[in-house]
């Protein structure tokens, strides 16, 4: 298990919802005793707000998905009256990512939304943080406060302090921005700690990375909030998923980070996808569904693997929910060895699948029974974990390899039928 920094906790929701609990460790703002909270998944609606239909679809699409919070945009006046009818409609908690006007926030907060995200880099004036902190301690509601490499970055206020901590960060890539963001951020924090507000979470991104790493790193080392991870504009998610998972991964390896969000110029419901197998992948959250291993195929290929991989990952993401291991092997070379420790496995041969459950073989089938033949293996094996009759994980025989050249069809069936010569091999004479 990896280690954990302990941090004041939020809470956010409500009876309908439920509460998503952020960080732990440390007392929370009331001065409770908190256990660390699983790290939360959440992402954005790509839609607008005030299309109440449209955004209650998106945002029951992305909760289902496995988003434990959903933050939406309210730029508008229409979008944060559109408010109190989206939270009516769904069962998630949700976000107001408030910039530029701080009326949005003090709109969002009453309309009963459950937490609200600043961005010091837009909304600076003393009074008016003071009046939506004051407003989010009224309705006991926390704040994210974001900072964004890209908000903060043309500030003209490069003075003293930042020369200070730029000279303290200069061992740093980014030495210079990093120390803009710490700054910004401590000069913002200030603002809640005078009105003695500190249900906080906190969140620095950046496009790079690397600079994301350091920043977290850095600020995790001040500030004992929870930490929401992101890398912001990160691409699409072909290339952003390598960019988000490389500086998430770090940060959550050394115990940094407690909610995280992955963002794609895509369809939101690939960064919960993502911020899920990261999680699970880390051992950071237990799996849901199937743990799908594959093999990344060479010359010794004799089925479409590419597609029948493809089509497993879907037909078991939509009937399969118990954790089990399924493992779709190209060939016999490396597949047992891969495979131990499968639920269900497949090794394929001469457009051939030889399909064992738990090491006990139950099936040799052609090419286009592949995958029928191990959905309905999958879901048996279901049934019985369900009924208590078998256990995840649990071997009960050792997986005996299926014989390339007669089990799998490649070999005897072609020199029978004469299209291969079979060769002889001289033994070795032991002349001891
Ligand atoms: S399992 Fe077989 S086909 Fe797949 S990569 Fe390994 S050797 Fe190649």
């Amino acid at each position: 298990m990896l280690p954990r920094r302990p941090t004041r906790q939020v809470s956010i929701g409500d009876a309908r919802t439920g509460i998503v609990r952020i960080g732990g460790g440390l007392p929370d703002a009331h001065g409770n005793a908190s256990t660390p909270a699983p790290v939360s998944v959440q992402t954005m609606t790509a839609g607008y707000t005030h299309d109440v239909d449209a955004c209650v679809r998106e945002i029951h699409k992305l909760h289902a998905a496995g988003a434990d919070i959903v933050r939406v945009a309210v730029p508008e006046k229409k979008d944060t009256e559109a408010l109190k009818e989206i939270l009516k409609q769904t069962n998630v908690p949700i976000v107001a990512d408030v910039h530029f006007h701080f009326q949005r926030a003090l709109e969002a907060v009453e309309a009963g939304v459950h937490k609200i995200r600043l961005n010091p880099g837009n909304i600076t004036d003393r009074a008016q943080v003071h009046a939506v902190i004051d407003a989010c301690k009224a309705a006991k509601i926390p704040i994210r406060v974001g900072v964004n490499e890209g908000s903060i970055i043309e500030r003209k206020d490069k003075q003293k302090r930042m020369k200070e901590l730029g000279a303290v960060f200069s061992e740093h890539k980014h030495g210079y921005l990093l120390a803009i963001m710490i700054a910004k951020l401590e000069e913002y924090l200030d603002i809640f700690y005078e009105r003695d507000f500190r249900d906080i979470c906190i969140s620095a991104k950046s496009m790079d990375a690397a600079l994301v790493i350091d920043a977290y790193t850095e600020i995790s080392k001040r500030f004992d909030h929870p930490l929401h991870l992101g890398v912001t504009h990160a691409g699409p998610k072909e290339t952003g998923c390598i960019r988000s998972i490389a500086a998430l991964s770090a940060l959550l390896c050394n115990g940094i980070g407690d909610t995280i969000r992955i963002s794609y110029a895509s369809d939101p419901v690939y960064e919960v996808q993502d911020g899920l197998e990261l999680l699970w992948s880390l051992g950071l959250r237990p799996r849901q569904g199937v743990d799908l291993i594959a093999c990344p195929t060479c010359g010794r290929i004799q089925v479409d693997l590419f597609t029948l991989v493809q089509d497993v990952r879907k037909a078991l993401a939509e009937k399969v929910t118990v954790p089990m291991k399924v493992a779709v092997m190209g060939c016999i070379v490396n597949g047992p060895g891969e495979a131990e420790g499968a639920d269900v496995a497949v090794f394929a041969g001469d457009r051939r699948g030889i399909i064992y459950v738990q090491g006990q073989k139950t099936a040799n089938v052609p090419e286009d029974q592949i995958l029928p033949t191990l959905l309905a293996e999958c879901l048996k094996f279901q049934d019985e974990v369900k009924a208590g009759r078998a256990k995840l994980g649990e071997k009960k025989v050792e997986i005996i390899p299926p014989d390339p050249l007669g089990e799998l069809g490649s070999g005897w069936e072609k020199i029978a039928a004469g299209s291969v010569e079979q060769r002889t091999v001289p033994l070795t004479v032991d002349r001891r």
